[in-house]
């Protein structure tokens, strides 16, 4: 078989870690397989250089971000290679340029558009292990580029659907994908299996274990993905298509996101076009918008909207809010930083009503307001202040009985 490896950050830690990886990665190669690997830079080196940055520049140019960045899985990349040779294997390390991954030419979060893995493949038909920087790419004119935080994890997905892999194997520091984050909920259980359309959900509503876009690739191109721990053998979790098993269960899952802000705009003119022009201003900067509310007020007059922006572009989603508040006469412009998103997410709410209604009163029960909503067919989402988080995921656990296997209950 093919297989690609990718190892997180807490798995290549230190050198220690890094050759346990390597002892993993000749195992594997033993065992007959031709093996792709995938590192992130050590634990903790990315938020390093970012705070370095900070350190020099109050408004770093994203361009020497990312090549800043990039050194972080480059110095991982060549020390688990020469971990691997040092067992007697053969391995080589790439950067994101010799893998070909080429990206569209945006900074700090590029999309891959494709990959050019000639030198790959001829290096494993040599026999060699490749071991690939993940997080990095390169655009058409030569500029290095970055695929957004926790973006080792689409690194490897993409390189499994490149070259046609059998299974993508992501190594992380938890057991698998459980219910909740094992971190916050002890109770949580894992999932033996997941389909990608939940993990797609629970993923883009802040359940770190796989980067939203991986999971999005892995569901276009089929890619089979197992998440397993790098500290034992437990067997993981497999991200698949959905089954009929899979809708038995309403809720599968909670994700918590603590990296959004809140920007209301308020008192502005209750007439067509004016959401249109504000939501126009922060798409055209790049800035994704998640929940929007807005309310009428009593006199019919004048409307206060509010919505959502990751908070590492709440300052520039604020100053372009300030500009139109000020173009269109509104009363004023307000940021909050200290607001959180609690989600739950199942295939089995397409069948089952009553979902929302539950979520609702036990958040209320435990006197937990609630901000905003947002619902699709298969999550609902609530707004609430950032210190009923913990609180909130584990009264959502016990509620939905999500440490109890589906028989169980
Ligand atoms: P890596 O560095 O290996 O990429 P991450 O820190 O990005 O690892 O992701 C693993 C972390 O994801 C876990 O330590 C856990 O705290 C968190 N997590 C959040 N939600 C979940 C979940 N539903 N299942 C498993 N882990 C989760
Ligand atoms: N090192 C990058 C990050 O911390 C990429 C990754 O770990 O997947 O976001
Ligand atoms: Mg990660």
């Amino acid at each position: 078989m093919l297989i690609v490896q990718k190892y997180g950050g807490t798995s290549v830690a230190n050198t220690e870690r890094i050759k346990a990886v390597a002892r993993r990665v000749v195992r594997t190669a033993d065992e007959g397989h031709r093996v792709v690997v995938v590192v992130s830079a050590m634990a903790g080196e990315t938020d390093n250089l970012i705070r370095l940055a900070h350190e020099v520049s109050p408004n770093p140019g994203e361009r020497e971000m990312d090549l800043l960045l990039s050194s972080g899985e480059r110095v991982t990349t060549a020390l688990t290679a020469m971990a691997v040779q040092a067992l007697g294997k053969k391995a080589i390390a790439l950067t994101g340029r010799q893998m070909g991954i080429i990206t569209e030419p945006v900074h700090t979060k590029a999309r891959i558009e494709r990959i050019e893995a000639d030198r790959a493949k001829r290096a494993l038909d040599e026999g060699y292990i490749v071991v690939v920087a993940g997080f990095q790419g390169i655009t058409e004119s030569d500029e290095v580029t970055t695929l957004g935080r926790g973006g080792s994890d689409l690194t490897a997905v993409a390189i499994a659907a490149a070259l046609k892999a059998d299974l993508c194997e992501i190594y992380t520091d938890v057991d698998g994908v459980y219910t909740t984050d094992p971190n916050i909920v002890p109770e949580a259980r894992k999932l033996d299996k997941i389909s990608y359309e939940e993990m797609l959900e629970l993923a883009s509503l802040g359940a770190k274990v796989l980067q939203t876009r991986s999971v999005e690739f892995a569901m276009k191109y089929n890619v089979p993905v197992v998440v397993r721990s790098s500290f034992n053998d437990n067997p993981g979790t497999l991200v698949t298509k959905e089954d009929k098993e899979m809708e038995k269960v309403v809720v599968s899952g909670v994700a918590y996101d603590k990296n959004q802000s809140k920007i209301t705009i308020k008192a502005v003119p209750d007439r067509p076009g004016i959401a249109a022009r504000l939501f126009k201003a922060i798409a055209d900067a790049n800035i994704v918008v998640d929940m929007i509310v807005q309310n009428v007020s009593s006199d019919g007059r004048a409307t206060d909207i509010s919505f959502t922006v990751a908070k590492t572009d709440s300052n520039k989603a604020l100053s372009i809010t300030e500009a139109i508040a000020r173009e269109l006469g509104a009363s004023g412009v307000d940021l909050r930083e200290d607001i959180a998103k609690v989600s739950i997410v199942g295939v089995g709410m397409r069948t089952h009503s009553g979902v929302a209604a539950k979520m609702f009163e036990t958040l209320a029960r435990h006197g937990i307001n609630i901000m905003a909503i947002s619902t699709s067919e298969i999550k609902v989402s609530c707004l609430i202040e950032a210190k009923y988080t913990e609180l909130a995921v584990r009264v959502l656990h016990d509620a939905f009985e999500l440490a109890k296997a589906e028989g169980e209950k």
